[in-house]
């Protein structure tokens, strides 16, 4: 603690590590539900332009509102209706717009910003009457608020511009907020709720983005401003530090480990001691990310997210938007093969509409379920990559698979693309059709999808979570999410071996495949592929060369008949001590 005059007082706080690395920046909280945004200040040359976008989103937020009202697939009752009908008069009010632009103006400040302090103003108002009738019509303000909020996400000249050094905290954080940045990018991330496997920490990993989650109640301590140190070894950040402190941090942080591959180099799997070969992919969020998935030696990309896209657009992208990323991505990869998702997203992340918000969108209509309900769009995505199959070594690999009907399907419907395109002379490969591997149902169906699926892909982040139905990004539920639960274990060496009987190919393409500490479990349970954040693959490819298969066989049949994590946890750590305490010091 350091009590010098005008210096606050230096706390530290502990959480849990998501994204190696060490930052010293300055604190920008974000807010929003749907669309997360911050304080900017524009200066007074912006404040028409500002006013346009506001003005633009309030009525972009009415029609919504209006088609809604008007359709009658909504269904909506009498009481829905009036709830919609006090929205549009709220957006319609000529006091609550001037009070918006009066912000912009006044205060120089964005739309966002301006939206929240109007609302907040009209929120302590209505709180503090007694009168329960108005203390209701808060809920609708917040809504207003969100809605209009999403509405200036749409426009993409928004000044989501961060100040340098900016460290975002956030209760958790969304992946769309992190694509909203694009280049202008935060130098650290603190959060008080999210997981390992969350898609804001896995995107933050690949950029290389040190990060902290876990830091419960967190944002109540932290001011716009506030200086922080975070460490993304340890999982600590320390508030207001000395210069002492500052001084400490930086001199115990590890160097990053050097490359020495030259992009020049054909990449090469991983070998191990005993010449075992595993194949190294790279997951990849976005087309920019191929450059540093080559550098660290990736043996093509094991998982493309293209649900990056509609980030990126805010919106679905047209087939000419994807077929540009596609084709970009197989031109650049040198013959390597790579592997498309098509988008793995919930209705309530595309309708723009927050009735569509799902309860429970983890378990909702989702990934190859919103594509086969949404079939127009499919089709365009489809389109694209079959052109851009045409290219390069594509391959398709379709999310949230739960039986072998939706392969028949999607295969179907993959046939009809192909066969117009055909007709009109427009070139298309003929690319392979994988699958996730990540409802439960479909693991125990592994044997049989292998007669319809050329290849599986793992994904243990949201495997764990269905099976052991702990939520990857809830905080409260973190102690559940076990990677080394024995029924995880279990499924993913079941899965393994069942694409070997069938002949298919298994890439195991969850975070778990890109953590040196699971790696030689993984490859004792017969893995030969493992795809990873790209920053991950120099950390995986030395601890593979530094084991013998045979141990790592050894590890995975003692382990698969433990029946608890914590045993399995204490075996693998006493191996690690035995055997590997070079490769693991900090586990001996
Ligand atoms: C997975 O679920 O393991 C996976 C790789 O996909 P995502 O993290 O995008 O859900
Ligand atoms: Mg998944």
């Amino acid at each position: 603690m350091s009590d010098r005059p005008g210096h606050k007082n230096q706390v530290r706080y502990s959480g849990r590590a998501v994204s190696r690395g060490f930052a010293v920046g300055q604190i920008v909280s974000l807010y929003g539900e749907r669309r997360q945004f911050f304080r900017v200040s524009i200066p007074e040359s912006s404040v028409q332009g500002e006013i346009r976008r506001l003005q633009s989103a309030i009525s972009t937020a009415k029609h919504q509102i209006q088609r809604l009202i008007r359709s009658d697939s909504s269904g909506l009752n009498a009481i829905a209706e009036g709830i919609l009908d006090t929205h549009l008069l709220v957006l319609e009010d000529h006091t609550f717009l001037s009070k918006l632009e009066h912000s912009i103006e006044h205060d120089l400040v964005n739309a966002e910003w301006a939206v929240k302090s109007v609302t907040d103003s009209y929120l302590i108002q209505y709180r503090s009457l007694d009168n329960s009738n108005i203390r209701e019509r808060a809920a609708d303000i917040l809504d207003i608020a969100e809605r209009i909020r999403s509405a200036l996400g749409g426009r993409r000249r928004s000044p989501m511009r961060l100040p340098p050094d900016s460290v975002l905290a956030a209760k958790e954080i969304r992946p769309s907020t992190m694509i909203e940045f694009g280049e202008n990018r935060p130098i650290a991330i603190v959060t008080e709720h999210g997981g390992w496997t969350s898609h804001a920490y896995i995107l933050a990993r690949e950029l290389d983005i040190p990060a902290v989650t876990g830091l419960r109640k967190i944002l109540r301590h932290l001011r716009n401003g506030d200086r922080i140190i975070v460490d993304g070894y340890r999982g600590e950040v320390v508030l207001n530090p000395t210069a002492e402190t500052e001084r400490e941090y930086r001199s115990r942080q590890p160097k990053p480990p050097t490359i020495k591959r030259s992009s020049s180099e054909p990449p090469e799997p991983a070998r191990t001691l005993d010449g075992h070969l595993i194949r190294l992919t790279s997951n990849l969020d976005s087309v920019n990310g191929l450059s540093v998935a080559k550098r660290m030696g990736a043996c093509g990309i094991g998982l493309f997210r293209s649900e990056f896209l509609i980030g990126q657009y805010g919106r679905y992208p047209t087939e000419a938007q994807q077929f540009d990323a596609y084709s970009s991505l197989v031109a650049a990869s040198d013959g390597e093969t790579v592997n498309i998702r098509t988008f793995d997203i919930g209705v309530g992340q595309i309708s723009g509409r927050h009735e569509d918000r799902e309860r429970n969108p983890a378990l909702g209509l989702r990934g190859i379920r919103l594509s086969l309900s949404f079939e127009h769009e499919f089709v365009k995505q489809i389109r694209a990559l079959l052109r851009a199959s045409a290219i390069g070594p594509l391959n398709i690999v379709l999310p949230m698979v739960g039986d072998l009907d939706e392969v028949h399907s999607v295969r179907g419907l993959i046939a009809k693309v192909a066969e117009s395109l055909k007709e009109k002379d427009v070139p298309i490969g003929e690319p392979k059709v994988g699958i996730m591997i990540e409802v439960p149902g479909a693991a125990i169906l592994a044997d049989d999808l292998c007669s319809v699926a050329d290849f599986f892909c793992l994904g243990t982040n949201d495997l764990i979570q269905y099976l052991l139905a702990a939520d990857r990004d809830n905080e409260n539920v973190a102690g559940w999410y076990q990677t080394l639960h024995p029924a995880v274990l279990r499924t993913v060496s079941d899965v393994i071996a069942a694409g070997k009987r069938g002949n298919r190919p298994v890439s195991i393409c969850g975070e778990m495949a890109g953590s040196p500490f699971y790696v030689p479990l993984l490859v004792g349970m017969g893995a030969e592929e493992l795809s990873m954040n790209a920053n991950s693959l120099p950390e995986v490819r030395r601890v593979i060369g530094s084991i013998a298969f045979e141990e790592a066989q050894a590890l995975a049949s003692r382990v698969l008949k433990l029946a608890s994590a914590k045993e399995i946890e204490t075996q693998i750590r006493e191996q690690h001590h035995d055997k590997w305490s070079h490769l693991f010091p900090g586990n001996s």
